[in-house]
């Protein structure tokens, strides 16, 4: 187990967190901007010091020892390499400081190589690499001494859409065969879900929410923790009510909504259609509320008028 527990105090914000994470695997901490996820990794680091806490890893407290010696591996946004090295000497770095033996040492910075597609670029300097390169090599860097810990801060961040993609998928399978201690820190919940076995959800410095990903998204405790994670159909009272549903605030989760071209149900108004290219969105007009609808296009254009099917098992009440 992974166990922190930290107190931190900045003017007008404080971070408050006890948590107990499985060894061995991935734990997203997932959170808006300012929500201090970046505080708890640093602090986890050791980079800064907390008011009040602890860390500790299995039956090792790690809270007495400075970074250096913490065994921590680190990934930034910033992933800075060392400009003056090889993608050779960089991803080696680690392990010359922990005098590595040589034939380990080649024998580790060589299986990296490969596994991360970098083998014909060993001999470059980093900024002859793409961006999505550089940051393969350091992610490998940061494997590379096998650490206890891998602290991962927004590590997909700086990079265009289509390039976060493809790292995104890549570094899932790296935190997989590493089966590394891993805490990976993102604002996107998609890349939260599909990185981690552990989504831990903070707001203003607290954790609202720990679980399993699927669990964590069909059944968020709170409206908030639902409308973060990009639920849309989240109902008041009153609106359940009219719905037909006990009157307190419920989550419709996705495939609440049916839509029923051929049948005497009432009917919705087609207000915008967005068009994702896979799937559809649709926002709809019913009985004074506003619903969201995803899936295959369904080929209703705005200003359409579509038969609406409430599931009740797929409306969750919330507190
Ligand atoms: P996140 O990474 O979730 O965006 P941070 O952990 O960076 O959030 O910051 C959380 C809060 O702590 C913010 O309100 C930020 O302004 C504040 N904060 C972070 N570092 C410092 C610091 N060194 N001094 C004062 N306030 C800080
Ligand atoms: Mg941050």
């Amino acid at each position: 187990m992974l166990e922190v527990e930290f107190l931190k105090r900045y003017p007008g914000f404080s971070l408050e967190v006890r948590l107990t994470l499985p060894e061995g695997k991935t734990t997203a901490l997932l959170g808006p901007s300012g929500s201090g996820k970046s505080t708890l990794l640093k602090l986890t680091a050791g980079l800064i010091p907390p008011d009040k806490g602890r860390v500790r890893l299995g039956n090792l407290d790690l809270t007495p020892l400075p970074p250096e010696r913490r065994k921590v591996g680190f990934l930034f946004q910033d992933y800075a390499l060392f400009p003056h090295l090889t993608v050779y000497e960089n991803i080696a770095f680690g392990l010359v400081e922990a005098r590595w033996p040589k034939a380990a040492l080649k024998a580790r910075v060589e299986e990296l190589l490969q596994r991360t597609g970098l083998t014909p670029h060993a001999q470059k300097k980093p900024q002859a690499l793409s961006g999505g390169e550089q940051q393969r090599v350091a992610l490998a860097r940061a494997i590379a001494p096998r650490p206890r810990l891998l602290l991962l801060d927004e590590p997909l961040g700086a990079l265009d859409l289509r390039l976060r993609e493809d790292l995104l998928f890549f570094l899932r399978r790296i935190l997989r065969e590493e089966k590394t201690t891993a805490l990976v820190v993102t604002h996107d919940q998609e890349e939260a879900f599909l990185l981690a076995e552990t989504v831990v959800i903070l707001r203003e410095g607290k954790v609202v929410q720990k679980g399993r990903a699927e669990e964590v998204y069909t059944r968020p405790k709170e409206a908030w923790v639902a409308r973060f994670l990009g639920h849309k159909n989240l109902l008041s009272p009153e609106e359940s009510l009219r719905l037909g549903l006990p009157p307190r605030a419920h989550l419709l989760l996705p495939g609440a909504v049916c839509l029923e071209p051929k049948t005497a149900w009432k009917e919705a108004l087609v207000e915008e259609r967005l068009f994702f290219g896979a799937r559809v969105g649709l926002w709809l007009s019913y009985l004074g509320i506003r619903l969201y609808w995803e899936g295959e296009d369904p080929g209703l254009e705005e200003g359409a008028r579509v038969g609406v099917r409430l599931n009740p098992a797929l409306a969750l009440p919330l507190d």
